[in-house]
């Protein structure tokens, strides 16, 4: 999947914007170079469970239905370590320790669920948002069994899986604003090349499906049908074919 950014260096020269193409990897920070060779580091402001939910989104109006629940469901498995994360942190543990406890889970899924349950449910006393039965099954089917989800099926999903992430970000965006910046920026550093001395930094701010920074008054009010005409008018400008 590529993604528009660009050239912080043309852009402080003259204010020019000068766009570059980036193919994604596993980072949210990239080094680009521009036509005219300027290499600036760009960190993209956005969570990797809200670049899986865009992939999944551009599957889906690709008509490709199948990948598009399984980046979903990528998606929310990545929304859910972001809450453990955040909510470690919010407990005062250190980069490293979080990690470390990472390291635990990360190779099973059942865990990191139950990481995020009992988490989520122990700082907010209520119970965490999850995917019903149903649905979780209907998931395994698609990923695990080969099965050709329908375009309905696919929408239904993915609007599901939405409403979850809206739900429980929004505690996370009520209460832990600062922990959450803080695991942004974590990521940030976690880049292809880290920034050279005297590399001019800048960061790419978009719209994703999710819209994490939307203003809190408006957070996750659309339906999924409504982000989806939103994300579509944006789509050409973000990421391109
Ligand atoms: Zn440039």
């Amino acid at each position: 999947m590529k993604i528009v950014g660009r050239c912080v260096f043309c852009q402080g020269l003259d204010r020019t914007y000068t766009p570059v193409q980036i193919d994604l990897e596993d980072y949210t920070a990239y080094q680009v170079v521009c036509d005219q060779g300027h290499i600036s580091h760009l960190e993209i402001r956005l969570f990797p469970f809200e670049l899986l939910f865009d992939s999944g989104t551009l599957a889906f109006l690709d008509g490709y239905y199948r990948e598009a629940v399984g980046s979903f469901a990528a998606s929310l498995e990545r929304f859910y370590e972001i809450c453990v994360r955040v909510l470690l942190r919010a407990r005062d543990l250190e980069e490293e320790e979080i990690g470390e406890l990472w390291k635990v889970m990360s190779r099973q899924s059942e865990r990191q669920l139950g990481a995020y349950a009992a988490l989520y449910g122990s700082r907010f006393r209520e119970q965490p948002p999850l995917l019903p039965e149903k649905v979780a099954a209907f998931r395994n089917d698609v990923i695990h069994k080969g099965r050709f989800p329908r375009r309905d099926q696919a929408a239904e999903f993915g609007d599901t899986v939405l409403r979850l992430i809206w739900r429980a970000s929004k505690n996370l965006r009520a209460d832990l604003s600062e922990e959450l910046e803080r695991e942004l920026s974590a990521l940030g550093m976690k880049s292809v090349k880290p920034p050279l001395p005297g590399l001019i930094v800048g960061t790419l701010d978009v719209r994703s499906m999710v819209n994490m920074r939307a203003p809190m008054e408006v957070y996750g009010t659309e339906s999924f049908a409504e982000a989806l005409s939103r994300f579509e008018k944006d789509r050409e400008m973000i990421y391109p074919r």
